[in-house]
């Protein structure tokens, strides 16, 4: 065999080597009865066709890799970004592996969470026990100042009772009665992961805030919303709110937990918002979220308990900067630094340096609402043309939105939004509306394959690249790296495109 003590190969270059091809070739005829390649061949063409697009559109009883995740996984990222806080999900064990796995090959960090490991007994009994047992565990292993505790589909189905759960459970001694456990019903088969960070947020703040008398100050609340770029793009927005000299809290902060050094310690919990200032964030003049469509619900619970509220779309880029600093100016009677307003003169300048190549530039979008909205604007602002903008998780709310970000620039003229279609829709629109580039998620890369789109890696979940989510993309400095990004992308691909010496040569330039 080739493999041996002496030559160790790579998985890549040792399932090429010819016995193993043999092994493979032997598996599949004996083994998978294949259709005949002829047959394999024709049905692929057949997929890339306008007839199989209007088929594929029209489905309705499947999904084929939809471009979310599902709501406890919102959930446990959004107890990440408290001080001290332990992701307990109630139901089977398998789900919360999943979470964790997910939260981990991005951020290359362990993610913590544990689950009350619900199997078949307490499908049919009820999850109660297993809550009691599981806080006591959790509580005396793994020393947190805080328990989240959210649930799976099973809990779910069954309904379990989490408010009265943990009641029991406080009764039953499992954590002492003044022990801080907020918690959030996150039913998987309805929504999706921003829906689970919503409700988890506004669980959390729930717990501090219900019965407490506001008393009111000065200071905002930020929300930053679900987002795998947290450590660079948390750390670049409480960088320009010190700069601005703004009295706030960034609610729900994972930047550190996320982001922890490797010095021989290790780190369960890691920064996030200190408890005592969640409980103080009810006094706030108003809370702002980054993301409209991750905190619905917690604005209207901020809302009901007084605070004047807004909220932005991912702000990418020089505009949608523009209108972020400028509302919390409105809000908090501050004034844009000189310094401020020098960094959004070095991306305007940066933008118009590379005009020409980023002009007329056509891309397929695919991610959380949010994430599409920013990118589609971000990428007008460029010159650019959002032909296929895809949130698996989009609401009615957002597509009409998207029209009208569309209807505001003659560079949205050919923007199609599609509200709830997942990758496998994206693959038909690729094969019969090509577009130049294509923006997502690593998922994305099989469609790269697929289509021969280039894919450029800017949304949750990036496994096959490493430490992107370690720069920000917001605000005027992260505008530089989302333009150096695509653009590095544009150049790659006019290398490659004319890389033929003496045939396509003619722009294999070394200087742009
Ligand atoms: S969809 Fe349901 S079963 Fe699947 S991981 Fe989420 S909670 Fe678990």
């Amino acid at each position: 065999m080739p493999q041996s003590a002496d030559r160790v190969l790579d998985h890549g270059p040792l399932f090429r080597e010819p016995e193993y091809q043999d092994l493979l070739e032997r598996k599949r005829e004996g083994f998978e009865c294949p259709a005949s390649a002829v047959d394999v061949e024709a049905q692929n063409e057949y997929s890339k066709s306008w007839e199989y697009r209007e088929k594929n559109l029209a489905r309705e009883a499947l999904v084929i890799n939809p471009a979310k995740a599902c709501q406890p996984l919102g959930a446990v990222f959004a107890a990440a970004g408290f001080e001290g806080t332990l992701s307990f999900v109630h139901g089977s064990q398998g789900c919360v592996a999943y979470y964790r796995s997910h939260l981990a090959r991005h951020f290359k960090e362990p993610a913590s969470a544990v689950s009350s490991s619900m199997t078949e007994d307490a499908a049919v009994f009820g999850g109660l026990n297993n809550m009691v047992d599981g806080l006591a565990n959790a509580y005396s292993l793994y020393d947190p100042k805080m328990i989240a505790v959210s649930t799976t589909c099973m809990a779910e189905v069954i309904g379990d009772d989490l408010n009265a759960f943990i009641g029991t459970s406080k009764q039953k001694g499992s954590v002492p009665q003044e022990f801080d456990v907020p918690f959030a019903h996150t039913p998987a088969f309805v929504g999706s992961h921003v829906d689970g960070y919503d409700n988890m947020v506004k669980g959390v703040l729930e717990h501090f805030w219900n019965g407490k008398e506001r008393q009111p100050t000065a200071k905002i609340n930020v929300i930053p919303g679900f987002d795998g770029f947290c450590v660079g793009n948390n750390r670049e927005l409480k960088r320009i709110l010190n700069l601005m000299g703004v009295d706030c809290t960034l609610l729900q902060d994972a930047s550190d937990q996320f982001d922890t050094p490797s010095d021989g310690e290790f780190r369960m919990y890691y920064g996030g918002t200190k408890l005592e200032d969640v409980a103080a964030a009810i006094n706030a003049k108003a809370t702002v979220s980054m993301q409209t469509y991750c905190t619905r619900r917690t604005l209207d619970y901020a809302a009901e308990k007084g605070h004047e509220t807004a909220s932005f779309h991912y702000p990418l880029g020089v505009s949608a900067t523009d209108e972020m600093l400028l509302k919390i100016c409105e809000l908090t009677g501050v004034m844009i630094p000189d310094e401020l307003t020098l960094e959004r003169g070095r991306l305007v300048d940066a933008l118009a340096d590379s005009q020409a190549y980023l002009h007329g530039k056509r891309y397929a979008i695919f991610g959380d609402p949010d994430f599409v909205y920013g990118t589609a604007r971000f990428l007008m602002e460029c010159g650019g043309e959002p032909v296929h903008c895809l949130a698996t998780n989009g609401t009615k709310p957002w597509a009409a939105e998207m029209e009208a970000l569309f209807a505001s620039s003659p560079f949205g003229a050919d923007g199609k939004v599609w509200q709830g279609k997942d990758l496998w829709h994206l693959r038909s629109l690729l094969f019969t509306e090509p577009v130049d580039f294509l923006i997502g998620s690593s998922y994305g890369k099989y469609l790269e394959r697929d289509t021969g789109t280039p894919l450029i890696r800017l949304a949750f979940p990036i496994f096959d690249r490493h430490h992107h989510h370690r720069f920000p993309l917001w605000g005027y400095q992260g505008g530089l790296r989302l333009v150096t990004t695509v653009l590095d992308k544009i150049f790659d691909k006019l290398d490659a495109d004319s890389n033929v010496a003496g045939k396509t040569d003619i722009s294999f330039d070394l200087t742009r």
